[in-house]
């Protein structure tokens, strides 16, 4: 099968040697079944936290080989992915520094990049390329068995390479990507952190918010929210559902654009509170007139 191109050519010739997956939750495990289905790389080395994990990921056939540490896992590896949360990504970049063979790759799939770039990088041997990146895709669901191989298609991922990064380096990362189904963008750390605290951490917040403020209802209104939750309740509790460790990393790493966000959100709520107060449904109408464009537009680009 000639899947994509990679390292310049097809990837059938050219696939990376060693590619070492450290972390095989959601991402690492998706990762997995993508770098396998379009034949991306010769042999996937795994290595996680807990051995629970990495014997789960043994079973289900994730990768050629499994090792305790991660150190052992880079060893001789071209690319090393790093898909753990954002509060271990430092420990993972001390653990794995002295280990890195020249000219591999180092990328990541975290949620924030400003936060990341300075936890990883001055960890990041001289010699070795770092090439941080974010797929724009996910579930609510969590570790080794939630991946699949499609999750990337039709995705895109944002790459943040630090200035100066080797453009070889990043044209690699970017065509693995593309390679497993996405589209890529390359943009600046902050600027990324500020789309996404309105794309994906406030719209997670309000869900959080929502869904535990009809936990602290009353006992039986709570089971009648429960039970009417398909008019709307329920999207939030699926987005609500997402890993709660995940996400308190993504609120303490992305604290100052989440903030400035909130501040905007916060002062449109109150102007939606007041028109309803007042009986202005002309105003409520304009607002949920402009919002339904916002919707035809993310349909126009196939991310809905
Ligand atoms: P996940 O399913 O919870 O998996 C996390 C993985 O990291 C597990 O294999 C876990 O191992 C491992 N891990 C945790 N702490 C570690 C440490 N100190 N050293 C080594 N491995 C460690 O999480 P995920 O959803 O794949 O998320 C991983 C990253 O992807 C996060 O940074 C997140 O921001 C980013 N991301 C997530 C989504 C999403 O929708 N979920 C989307 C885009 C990007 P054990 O099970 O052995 O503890």
């Amino acid at each position: 099968m000639r899947s994509a191109n990679l390292w310049g050519k097809t990837v059938t010739d050219h696939k990376a040697k060693r590619v070492a997956l450290i972390g095989i939750g959601l991402i690492g495990s998706s990762i997995a079944h993508a770098l396998r289905e379009h034949r991306l790389a010769e042999h996937i080395a795994i290595s996680t936290q807990s051995s629970a994990t990495l014997a789960r990921a043994e079973e289900l056939r994730l990768g050629d080989s499994y090792h305790t540490g991660a150190e052992e896992a880079v060893k001789d590896a071209d690319i090393v992915i790093i898909s753990v949360p954002l509060s271990a990504c430092q420990a993972v970049a001390i653990k794995i520094a002295g280990a890195l063979k020249l000219g591999a790759i180092v990328t990541d799939v975290s949620s924030c990049k400003a936060s990341v770039i300075a936890d990883m990088g001055p960890h990041i041997p001289a010699g070795v390329h770092f090439v941080p990146g974010h797929p724009i895709a996910g579930t609510e669901h969590s570790g080794p068995d939630a991946g699949f191989a499609s999750l990337f298609e039709g995705r895109w991922c944002i790459l943040t390479p630090p200035k100066n990064t080797d453009e070889n380096a990043v044209d690699k990362i970017s065509d693995l990507w593309k390679a497993m189904g996405s589209m890529v963008e390359v943009m600046e750390p902050e600027h990324h952190d500020q789309v996404l605290a309105i794309t994906s951490h406030l719209p997670h917040l309000i869900a959080y918010s929502i869904v535990d403020t009809a936990t602290n209802l009353q006992d039986d209104l709570k089971q009648e929210v429960i039970k009417f939750s398909a008019s709307g309740f329920r999207d939030f509790t699926r987005i609500a559902a997402s890993d709660p460790v995940m996400w308190r990393d993504v609120f303490m790493k992305n604290r100052v654009a989440v903030l400035d966000v909130l501040g905007q959100f916060s002062e449109d709520l109150t102007a939606l509170q007041r028109a309803i107060r007042r009986g202005e449904g002309d105003k409520l109408e304009e607002v949920f007139t402009r919002t339904r464009e916002i919707r035809r537009s993310v349909i126009d680009y196939k991310q809905d």
